[in-house]
């Protein structure tokens, strides 16, 4: 199988820039690695992140002159672990095949990193339904706004760490005619990076409806924010409740959103959304990568499945000066962030608080998860602003 993929890197470098000259015939030429997998294991002493955990020097040996059809090796997946001493999981996929080619590894970390997730799990089909949430419509005086987003890629493109500029904006091209085809509520247009003015974007950012340039270490370490900001983009609705991000940390995030608390809309305008792009992109012969064992696919693996994060900004000015506060909200399989997202603070005790799995369960059940723990949360908030006990409501200690 292996010695396949090495067949269609050789031949297609050999009908590619090389001219067909076997002179420079890329990738897996005698030379390939041909210093001992011993020699070239990573130095873990001094780390702690998971790829250092997982990775023995058998399993290195056993992967490291495997090769993705795209030329993606075990070294660029596991670079960020490298580079990073940190608790971090370390590990990205370059391509789809990643996942396949590299599977002792993949397999261990999924495992560890979502709970339990054996070779033989499979995560649940993709369930868009919003008709069937419970509640959903929350107290404007807690929730101030809603968000629904995840993370696509397009099949047969390379991932970011991996990607090359023409694959990139390849990515962007095809994504962008499909959302051409959206109408009505959902129709809007398309704001390429490298065109906007810095106002534009300084105030997309302030609102919340525009990424910045990814500066994480997994993204940076990767090499996936090269070439910023060529091939970036936003498009969006008219009325900034549907938003789609090119080529930022995925192929594209899709985004519904809206202020006040009514996040059965904002799952609604998602499902509905995402599946005419879905559609849009099949007319033309493109395709979401997708697995019937980890669901969506995308570099990093504790996205992997629905690759979806529903959150509210709340206020939560009572619970938020507990000691237990980061606990009761573990408690509840969720996360919280602060206002500005991901390693930012909460302003005015206002919290980005969401479902922390991405993994085995559909989309419409980690929205529930989201509903069911919210609505616990301002009960609390409520009980305490009454100077009355939570003690019944905390989540038992997982
Ligand atoms: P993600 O990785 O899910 O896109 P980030 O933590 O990177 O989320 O945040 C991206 C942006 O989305 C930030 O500006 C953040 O404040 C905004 N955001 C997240 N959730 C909400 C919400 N419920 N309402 C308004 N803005 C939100
Ligand atoms: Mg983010």
């Amino acid at each position: 199988m292996y010695a396949d993929y090495r067949e269609k890197v050789n031949s297609a470098s050999m009908a590619g820039a090389a001219g067909g000259d076997p002179k420079y015939r890329l990738g897996l030429s005698q030379n390939y690695m041909k210093l001992p997998a011993k020699d070239n294991f990573p130095d873990y002493s001094k780390f702690k992140c998971m790829v250092a955990r997982h990775l023995t020097l058998e399993m290195y040996e056993k992967l490291y002159k495997r090769v993705t059809p795209n030329g993606v090796t075990i070294d660029k997946c596991i670079q960020p672990s490298c580079d990073n001493t940190g608790r971090i999981i370390g590990l990205v996929a370059g391509d789809e095949e990643s996942y396949e080619t590299f599977k002792e590894l993949f397999d261990s970390l999924l495992d560890e990193k979502h709970g339990g997730f054996k070779p033989t799990d499979k995560h649940p089909p993709p369930d868009l339904d919003a008709s069937k949430l419970v509640g959903g419509e929350f107290d404007e005086k807690y929730v101030r706004s809603c968000r629904v987003r995840t993370g696509r890629s397009v099949k047969g493109l390379c991932l970011p760490p991996a990607i090359s500029r023409a694959e990139r904006r390849e990515v962007e091209k095809c994504i962008v005619t499909a959302l051409a085809g959206l109408k009505d509520d959902l129709a809007g247009t398309y704001y390429p990076l490298g065109k906007m003015t810095p106002e534009q974007e300084n105030t997309l950012i302030a609102d919340h409806f525009l990424f910045q340039k990814p500066t994480g270490h997994l993204m940076v370490n990767s090499g996936a924010v090269r070439d910023w900001p060529d091939a970036r983009g936003i498009w969006h609705n008219n009325e900034k409740t549907f938003l789609i991000w090119i080529n930022e940390e995925d192929h594209c995030r899709v985004i519904s959103m809206q202020k006040g608390g009514n996040l059965k809309a904002v799952f609604e305008r998602f499902g509905r959304g995402l599946t005419q792009i879905e559609t849009l992109m099949k007319s033309t012969g493109r395709e979401f990568m997708w697995s019937p064992r980890l669901g969506y696919l995308c570099a990093c693996p504790s996205n992997i499945g629905t690759g979806l994060r529903a959150s509210v900004h709340i206020q939560l000015k009572g619970l938020c000066k507990r000691d237990d506060f980061d606990d009761i909200v573990v408690g509840l399989d969720l996360q919280k962030r602060g206002s500005g997202g991901e390693h930012t603070a909460a302003v005015d005790d206002v919290y980005d608080i969401s479902n922390r799995a991405r993994l085995k369960k559909s989309e419409r059940e980690f929205v529930q998860l989201l509903i069911d723990g919210v609505n616990k949360l301002i009960e609390m908030e409520k009980r305490l602003a009454e100077g009355k006990s939570i003690d019944d409501l905390i989540p038992k200690k997982k």
